[in-house]
């Protein structure tokens, strides 16, 4: 087998593969107005049945074929990651792959109460929350999950009281639905030492009603808390760091804008999206996926050819890539070729 070094894969673009965003399930207990609208995602929805998701030990082989290729970080997600069973399990054992150098979680934080504790002793130490108000009428109005506040809030103090570091949070803002509650989010972050993360609302997937006149460009809420509270830009930690990250003036810790609407950041995107069915997408907004699940399931291989055949394909995959769907669409010149029916909802592919 090659080394590692000599292995490592950059795409058409030159950019480096580095993360492996694992989708768990496509299944979700909220259902957010701009992912999973409940008008198309209601009772009796065809979420993957559970044969049809790779395994915890078919993940572990995508991940292993993975890092000679350049893969150092796992971020796990979904729909939501808590609801696969055991997802602790498997956070163990990818900790275990050599090269793996940090794994992450996002979860929507409702069932933290009952499993941060499992988490960290698998091995957890990072966790992003997604939570994109306080306030309970319109959280309520976002996640139509009645009392799902409260739970998210309690998941929030546990995570706090198991150590868990950093804890981020995703708040997606929406002009006149959360965008008058970006200061009272801030202040909750900072008194608990949290690092809210403020996204751009997106045209990702192809069935929530995108609504542009909905979308806040970040940098109107950059100036809302320099006004109110000073911050200053810091330096990247690393040049695929989606994020641009502030620090409060007065050491209230750190504040971080992903702006993929009005600053997209193609150009450092070194991500490869795992769906719970094991397809391998390379953007948010592709139509294509690799199938890794023929690959895995092939019984002919021998465990050396699968694993030979696993490197091989996302090796070819990604340095074919030429994505850049958000900065061919912040130019306003035609989209990468994925017609909106043609994409694959973000919660599918792992978001
Ligand atoms: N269920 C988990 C959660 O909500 O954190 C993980 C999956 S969710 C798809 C991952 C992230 O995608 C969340 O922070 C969510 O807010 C974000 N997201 C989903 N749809 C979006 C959209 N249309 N625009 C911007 N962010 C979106
Ligand atoms: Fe579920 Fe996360 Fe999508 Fe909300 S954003 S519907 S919590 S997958
Ligand atoms: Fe990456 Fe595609 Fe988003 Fe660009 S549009 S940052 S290539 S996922």
């Amino acid at each position: 087998m090659a080394t590692a070094s000599a292995a490592r894969v950059h795409d058409k673009l030159d950019r480096p593969l580095r993360v492996l965003r694992l989708s768990v399930t496509d299944d979700c207990n909220f259902r957010c107005t701009y992912c999973m609208p409940k008008e198309l995602f209601g009772e009796g929805y065809p979420f993957l049945p559970p044969a049809a998701m790779l395994n915890f030990e078919e993940i572990g082989q995508v991940v292993r074929a993975a890092v000679p290729l350049g893969v150092t970080r796992i971020k796990i997600t979904g729909g939501e990651p808590l609801l696969r069973p055991g997802v602790h399990r498997l956070i163990e054992q990818i900790a275990s792959i050599d090269g793996i150098e940090d794994i992450g979680l996002i979860t929507n934080g409702y069932h933290l109460p009952r499993s941060a504790s499992y988490l960290w002793k698998a091995g957890l130490r990072r966790i992003t929350i997604s939570l994109d108000s306080i306030d309970p009428h319109t959280f309520t109005r976002i996640a139509d999950r009645a009392h799902g506040l409260e739970a998210v809030l309690e998941g929030i103090d546990v995570s706090i009281a198991t150590g868990f570091d950093p804890i981020k949070a995703n708040m997606v803002v929406q002009r006149g639905v959360n965008d008058g509650q970006v200061l009272d989010m801030a202040r909750f972050a900072r008194e608990r030492g949290i690092e809210l993360r403020f996204i751009e609302y997106m045209d990702v997937g192809r069935r929530h009603d995108f609504d542009g006149s909905l979308v806040v460009a970040n940098r109107e809420i950059r100036d809302q808390l320099d006004r109110t509270f000073g911050i200053v830009p810091l330096t990247r930690d690393s040049g695929d760091e989606v994020a641009e990250t502030y620090e409060y003036r007065d050491g209230g810790g750190r504040v971080g804008f992903i702006s993929s609407m009005s600053e997209p950041f193609c150009g450092s995107c070194t991500r490869l999206r795992i769906s719970a069915d094991g397809k391998a997408y390379r953007c948010l907004f592709s139509g294509i996926g690799l199938d890794l699940r023929a690959i895995l399931r092939d019984q002919r291989m021998t465990g050396e050819e699968r694993f030979s055949a696993l490197s091989r394909e996302l090796r070819m995959f990604w340095a074919g890539r030429e994505d850049r769907y958000s900065e061919l669409r912040g130019n306003g010149r035609p989209q990468n070729g994925t017609r909106r029916e043609e994409r694959i909802e973000m919660f599918r592919m792992g978001g």
